[in-house]
């Protein structure tokens, strides 16, 4: 089958790779009809040892059952499934808490150890616990929004659960991004009243200000904060979703919440410590967050999707065939698109 690899920063190559097959009885394989590639993958994009063998990319899917293992019950071949970015069983202590991403026996897709889903088929680990089954019969709008299931909608939900937004809340939302409009469309949805977006990319503000953005902050560091500090009376924020990784903009989160607010961070932090501590220790700030149990949030947000209550597949700008994923990764890397649906 066809498959992409990243071979180093800025490397990546589509391929032809073993099939992907049932290793385990709790495995199953599927047909990958839409993928995508998402911020996180940029990372490795811009700063990846060379490598020899490659590392197989994509952990976002929706697609077909093609086999099962002995020992997956709840799934029959031609169920139409989403794939959240990290495999779990459904059945330990931590998937029972809705943390599927800390689950005993689950794991992570786009590497060695299981493939990735920029590709024309998945191998799934502990597939009775990972894939969503779809209601049948939807159209190409609506699989693009129930595709983002599998990561962006669920991660910018994570930001706004753990930045505790809720009904009256002021929010801002750090990063103009997939996952940052995502969040917009989660505080809306969470009842959120002041929803700020920081960014600067027009195509991104337009977006955000149609998911529920009430005001827009271009600025950056301390001119955001100050910004942000007017368009709150002063205060700052109840609730930051910071949903970029790097040290600026944590500490332009801490910044902007104000005392007593919290902090949700979904940014892969490119940094092993986290800045600003000691503003966030004397504001009383909590800094929650971290990769989403999008698994655990299908069930939750799906029927808005099917209603049209939310469309966050409105953050797909461009498609790709597979052949064409390199050049996806470039237009998102340089900004051009803001995310890419692979078409295998
Ligand atoms: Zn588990």
């Amino acid at each position: 089958m066809r498959a992409t690899l990243l071979y180093g920063a800025g490397e990546v190559r589509v391929e032809t790779v073993p099939d992907a097959e049932i290793v385990e009885s709790t495995d199953a394989v599927i047909t990958v009809t839409n993928a995508c590639i998402c911020g996180s993958d940029l990372w490795p994009y811009k700063s990846m040892e060379p490598s020899e063998i490659g590392r197989p990319m994509g952990h976002e899917a929706v697609g077909v059952v093609e086999a099962v293992g002995a020992d997956v019950h709840t799934l029959k071949i031609g169920d139409v499934v989403v794939m959240p970015f990290a495999y779990s069983d459904g059945s330990c202590v931590f998937c029972h808490e809705g943390l599927h991403t800390s689950c005993l026996h689950g794991g992570f897709f786009g590497n060695a150890d299981v493939g990735g889903a920029q590709a024309e088929a998945q191998r799934v680990p502990q597939a009775d616990g990972t894939l969503f089954v779809l209601p049948a019969g939807k159209d190409d709008a609506l699989m693009r929004s129930l595709l983002t299931l599998s990561d962006v909608m669920g991660t910018g939900h994570h930001a706004a659960v753990a930045a505790r937004v809720g009904p009256g809340k002021t929010v801002a939302v750090v990063g103009d991004g997939a996952v940052g409009l995502c969040g917009v469309i989660a505080a809306k949805r969470l009842g959120a009243e002041q929803i700020i977006i920081m960014g600067r990319h027009a195509d991104r503000i337009t977006l955000a200000k149609e998911f529920g953005a009430t005001d827009v902050v271009s600025e950056r560091g301390a001119e955001a904060v100050e910004r942000v500090k007017e368009l709150t009376g002063g205060y700052g924020v109840h609730a930051v979703l910071e949903c970029v990784g790097l040290d600026q903009s944590m500490e332009t989160a801490i910044g902007i919440a104000r005392p007593g607010g919290a902090v949700g961070r979904v940014g892969v932090p490119q940094s092993e410590t986290i800045p600003a501590s000691r503003p966030a220790f004397f504001e009383n700030i909590t800094i929650s967050g971290g990769p989403a149990p999008a698994r655990a949030y299908i069930e939750e947000l799906l029927p808005d999707i099917l209603d049209g209550r939310i469309e966050p597949g409105r953050v797909f700008d461009r498609v790709v065939g597979l052949d064409e994923v390199p050049n996806g990764y470039r237009a998102m890397d340089e900004r051009e698109a803001i995310k890419v649906m692979v078409e295998p």
